[in-house]
């Protein structure tokens, strides 16, 4: 992870800037409509629905955001508004005598008053704005409300790990291994800057080289004083040359979640360290928010995508359809106030496609009403949450939600095996991809790999161990590849990847990457150890222009690269099939 990447501080604050730079903007050109709707009745009813958005999303988003002036201000134009605008209605039933609060139409002189918020709302800007942006903003935020929050902002599969290990002829070996599945380690030679480094850097996971020996406490010590600095228990796992029972014992007791005797078996560490730091459905959960308004819709995603999730924000309801075909979500966020159609209308719409059904809804709005509450949750919607919602509770709001229909869906759609997408499921993504593409002009490169002389692999070290390389190759992508690329298992040892809005070139590249780093992985089988290889082809669309034809071409680069000597990655440019990047071929046995 680059240092230089924003802190959730940071992006909340350039949201906020963002917001505030706007706004001048907004209100002008809704002051302006303002005016054009005292000009006739007709005008007037025309633009209302334009005034109550206005002020009802500015509530909202000002309240999410931390301006509780802005905030304020827009509650009171809402409140002016429903007033004057339930004096119009003559179908509405005197209500002064049901509420004690309520304020006679007769009494309002709106046409003052409304002018007179926006002139507040323009000087509270200025305000914000003299206070160069940051300050205040800074000061009303309330920084303590994301700490519960997921802490993760590297990659979403990636882990900080510390290996403490001072006897160097394994280490180098050993971080190999770790770095070639995606993980950052660092190697600490004394546990001084060990412990330094845990202080300023929590990881994930720890690997220390201590020795347990009967008598011999200074392991113990090491992790007991460890599990204090951190007041917490982190995961970790020991290496030792001791596999005694009373070695084991003592560790066991200072609190250590694995025990690997040396030699180590690097693959078996990594898996280790997988399942000590993976939680158990590590697919991150996918959900749709559609908000009008770009600001809150990017206010609710950061906090979802701070809690590891994959959000995707559309700010028009015409555009929710075709964004749940294309992004397939675990849930779909809604604003109930948009322009064109309103939250129920959309969620009965989606509600009416099969393919939707199961699809949990959350509603999300600055509405307060019960009355109203109820009506939109009549339209199908799981839960209705009021703005401005805290970042827990939005996080386990969704979560709750989303995560039934998200194991439901991973089950039909992962190979049992891998965990990758499944054959069926593969082709329907890559196919929902190209049509994005179409709309957008995105290029996009495809790149089909397969294991070199599996059938040798399986017949000289047994079937067990044929599937421990499969399971690492689809781990390897996994790890290697951005989560938004599409990486399924194909057939038996076949893969297929969607590398999206990249150039075949670049896709050769990346691939020759793993190809490198996985021709060095050791694999340990009855004793023997042994590696492996793949080939690969590489195909590109728009040039290959349907799923199938860049399956085609890909697969006859694959072709040649096999003919080649395997081992390699092959380009299916225009031109024809193109040569890159020859390796050595075949099973290598040591
Ligand atoms: P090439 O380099 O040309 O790809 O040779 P190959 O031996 O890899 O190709 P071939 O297609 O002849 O063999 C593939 C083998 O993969 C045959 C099949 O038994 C084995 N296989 C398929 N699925 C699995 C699996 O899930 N586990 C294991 N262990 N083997 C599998
Ligand atoms: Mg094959
Ligand atoms: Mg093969």
């Amino acid at each position: 992870m680059s240092s230089t990447a924003p802190t959730l501080h940071e992006k909340l604050n350039q949201l906020r800037q963002r917001f505030i730079e706007q706004l001048p903007a907004r209100l002008q050109k809704t002051a302006t409509k303002w005016q054009q709707s005292r000009l006739s009745a007709e005008a007037e009813s025309r633009l209302a629905p334009d005034f109550h958005r206005f002020f009802h999303s500015l509530k909202g988003t000002g309240r999410s955001l931390g301006f509780e002036r802005i905030a304020m201000l827009a509650d009171q134009g809402e409140e002016l508004l429903k007033a004057t605008s339930a004096s119009a209605d003559p179908a509405s039933a005197d209500p002064a005598s049901a509420d004690p609060a309520f304020i006679d139409p007769a009494f309002i002189d709106i046409d003052s008053l409304i002018p007179q918020l926006f002139q507040q709302l323009n000087e509270e800007i200025a305000y914000l704005q003299s206070q160069n942006g940051q300050q205040a903003v800074l000061a009303s935020l309330n920084s303590t409300e994301f700490s519960s929050v997921a802490p993760t902002a590297r990659s979403k599969r990636q882990r900080l790990i510390y290996l403490c290990d001072d006897e160097t002829d394994q280490v180098g070996q050993l971080l190999h291994h770790l770095r070639c599945f995606g993980h950052e380690v660092v190697h600490f030679e004394d546990t001084e800057s060990f412990f330094n480094a845990v202080i300023t850097r929590r990881p994930d996971a720890v690997i220390m080289d201590v020795q347990f020996p009967q008598g011999n406490t200074a392991g113990t010590e090491t992790l007991t004083s460890l599990n204090r600095l951190t007041g917490e228990q982190l995961p970790s796992i020991v290496l030792s040359s001791y596999g005694d029972f009373y070695s084991r014992l003592s560790a066991v007791r200072a609190g250590c979640n694995g025990y690997f005797t040396k030699p180590i078996k690097p693959l078996d560490l990594m898996l280790a360290i997988d399942e000590l730091t993976t939680p158990l459905n590590e697919e991150p959960l996918r959900v749709l928010v559609v908000d009008d308004e770009p600001e809150a819709a990017a206010y609710h995603s950061l906090i979802l995508e701070e809690a590891g999730m994959i959000v995707q924000q559309v700010n028009h309801p015409a555009d929710a359809l075709s964004a749940l075909d294309c992004f397939s979500p675990d849930l779909l966020l809604i604003d109930v106030y948009m322009p064109v159609c309103s939250g129920e209308e959309l969620a009965t719409i989606i509600r009416q496609q099969s393919a939707h059904i199961g699809l949990p809804i959350i509603y999300l709005s600055s509405e307060t009403d019960s009355q109203k509450q109820l009506s939109a949750m009549t339209a199908g919607v799981e839960a209705f949450i009021t703005k401005p919602v805290t970042p827990d509770e939005l996080v386990s709001a969704v979560r709750l939600r989303a995560e039934r229909l998200h194991l439901l869906r991973s089950l039909m759609t992962q190979d049992s095996m891998t965990g990758l997408y499944n054959h069926s499921t593969t082709t329907d993504l890559i196919g929902k991809t190209l049509a994005q593409a179409y709309r957008d002009g995105s290029q996009h490169a495809m790149a089909m790999l397969d294991i070199d002389q599996f059938k040798a692999i399986n017949d000289t070290y047994g079937h067990l161990a044929g599937d421990q390389v499969i399971i690492t190759l689809a781990r390897l992508l996994k790890t290697r590849l951005r989560i938004s690329d599409i990486i399924g298992r194909y057939g038996g040892e076949e893969f297929v990847v969607l590398l999206k809005g990249i150039t075949e070139k670049r896709a050769a590249e990346l691939i020759d990457e793993l190809r490198h780093d996985f021709e060095r992985v050791d694999f340990h089988a009855g004793g023997e150890r042994f590696r492996c290889t793949f080939s690969a082809g590489i195909s590109s669309f728009p040039s290959q222009p349907s799923t199938e034809a860049l399956r085609l071409s890909a697969d006859q680069a694959l072709y040649l690269a096999k003919q080649q000597g395997r081992n390699q990655v092959v380009i299916n440019n225009d031109n024809g099939a193109e040569y890159s990047e020859p390796g050595q071929h075949g099973v290598e046995k040591q």
